[in-house]
């Protein structure tokens, strides 16, 4: 079984990134039957946003990725929020002064500047020439006992070995090096590991974590790849072993720029509550972007991904095409409106709340009679259920169904050809059909009836044929615009069906007059 982590920073809202990266762990945590932990990486105190930490909580719960460890639930290997965490990052780092695999480093920022100004102007990699590492013996602990300002280094080796990453496979031969040169001024990787305020930088308390929360496996961005040689240095210094590390792809948009964090299109709350993207559209949205499946179809639920999700993911950049999530989308609504289960009410109780915003509650309930608004547009879901994309277009798309038709638009024939009179008589023969009758089942039969005046022979084979689907056509426009003013909406039958025969009656008899 994996113990896998999701470890963000609670600096900003959660991204189509990050829940990327929540997914894979969390997905890999279940198919081994292992656990999926949550951890809150608050070591920069200045970065962190109020209200962040649980604005995420609830977006990885919106996504059905529940954690079996971290904050809200708690676990045996917390607290995991960091920032309780201060003192267990102190005591590890003065394990390693002990042993003298870190030194305090008591150099002003100018001094690194200035040192690292110069080498950059020659052209020379940048790094810390490890003044003082070379310290006389009681100075660093006297100076720090005297509260002197300092940070803890690591002390980095000459050259970081390669690695290898369950993504990418073997990495960094030609990799980074801890000594940047090898010249008479060589400097140093050394990275800090606790700053001058005496809180651990990520590196530290990352590394320390995923030890002590005995974390196997590490999915996360290519961001961090460059990081990862410095980490397996501290896990070597502590003598540990090392979680496995698997790298995935950075999101990129068409013109292969990545998918920036800013972009507020991108946030998980602007994709649910903006867009009213379902979140198993989303998590199946996600999973495609650098994992590869050999499943028949991409339509994944989040159930199906925890039985068959493993570690094939693709190298290099990912392009999101937001068409898939749209396709995803559309899949997902026939889907629930199919089943008519409880996402298929929530979709209609959205629906709903909309159209009560837009649309007057008179009006509301004059189309209703004694029905409830929920079951007409559940009729309505089920009837047009090829157009639901989200519940604000579906919306607007039936809005003017309960609109007084006075302040819609008027008809406007398709073929002029067809006189009005005419239209008259034709749809007249529907007010003639009872109100027992009134099905959408009678309505296509009528409407599969209607001939032009004048014309006895039927449409089988004759020349008039053209002229009657011209006709037909004409018969159910007008039809369209008298009950809902041409906004389209479920087929002309089930509209006249779920408007029922007093609605229907009045608006056509108001058409024809
Ligand atoms: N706190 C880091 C982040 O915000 C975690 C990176 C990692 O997974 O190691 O992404």
């Amino acid at each position: 079984p994996a113990r896998t982590r999701f470890a963000p920073s609670p600096t900003g809202n959660l991204h189509l990134g990050s829940i990327r990266t929540a997914l894979f762990n969390y997905l890999l945590a279940k198919r081994t039957e292992g656990q999926f932990l949550l951890r809150i990486e608050d070591t920069d105190q200045k970065r962190t946003i109020p209200g962040a930490e649980a604005q995420l909580c609830r977006d990885l719960q919106w996504a059905g990725l529940q954690w079996d460890e971290g904050p809200l639930v708690g676990g045996p290997y917390g607290p995991y929020r960091q920032s309780e965490r201060t003192k267990i990052y102190g005591d590890h780092a003065e394990r390693l002064l002990r042993l003298k695999l870190a030194y305090r480093c008591y150099c002003s920022a100018e001094r690194l500047d200035i040192l690292n100004r110069s080498r950059h102007e020659k052209g020379l990699p940048l790094g810390y020439d490890r003044k003082c590492a070379h310290l006389s013996l009681h100075q660093p602990e006297d100076r720090a006992r005297r509260r002197e300002s300092h940070v803890v280094r690591l002390r980095a080796p000459d050259s970081y070995p390669p690695w290898h990453d369950f993504v990418y496979g073997n990495t960094g031969k030609s990799g980074q090096q801890g000594r940047k040169t090898l010249v008479d001024d060589p400097v140093y990787d050394d990275p800090i590991i606790i700053k001058s305020d005496g809180h651990p930088t990520y590196h530290l308390a990352n590394v320390v974590d995923d030890h002590l929360m005995e974390i196997t496996h590490v999915i996360r961005g290519t961001e961090w790849m460059s990081s990862t040689p410095m980490h397996l240095a501290l896990y070597k210094a502590f003598g540990w072993k090392p979680p496995l590390f698997g790298h995935v792809p950075l999101l990129v948009d068409q013109n292969n720029q990545k998918l920036s964090k800013r972009n507020l299109d991108t946030d998980i709350a602007s994709f649910r509550d903006k867009q009213g993207i379902f979140s198993d559209a989303l998590v199946n949205f996600a999973v495609l972007l650098g994992w590869s499946h050999q499943q028949q179809s991409d339509l994944l639920s989040l159930k199906r991904l925890e039985e068959i999700f493993d570690l094939k993911f693709t190298k290099g950049n990912t392009v999101v095409s937001f068409a898939k999530l749209q396709f995803l989308q559309e899949r997902y609504a026939r889907q629930y409106i199919a089943e008519g289960g409880t996402q298929f009410h929530h979709m209609a109780q959205k629906v709903c709340s909309i159209l009560r915003e837009i649309c007057d509650e008179n009006h509301i309930s004059a189309i209703l009679g004694r029905r409830s608004l929920e079951d007409v547009v559940g009729l309505i879901l089920r009837a047009d259920w090829k157009s639901y994309t989200t519940a604000e277009a579906f919306a607007q798309r039936s809005s003017n169904l309960f609109k007084p038709l006075e302040e819609l638009p008027a008809y406007k024939p398709l073929n002029p050809g067809c006189p009005l009179s005419a239209l008259r008589v034709a749809a007249a023969s529907f007010l003639l059909i009872p109100d027992q009758q009134w099905t959408a089942a009678v309505h296509r039969d009528n409407i599969a009836a209607i001939l032009p005046p004048g014309s006895e022979t039927g449409p089988a084979g004759d020349e008039a044929t053209g002229n009657v689907k011209v006709w037909r056509k004409e018969i159910c426009h007008f039809l369209r615009w008298s009950l809902m003013s041409g906004a389209s909406g479920p087929p002309l039958p089930d509209l006249m069906e779920i408007m029922g025969r007093e609605v229907c009656y009045l608006r056509i008899n108001r058409a024809i007059k």
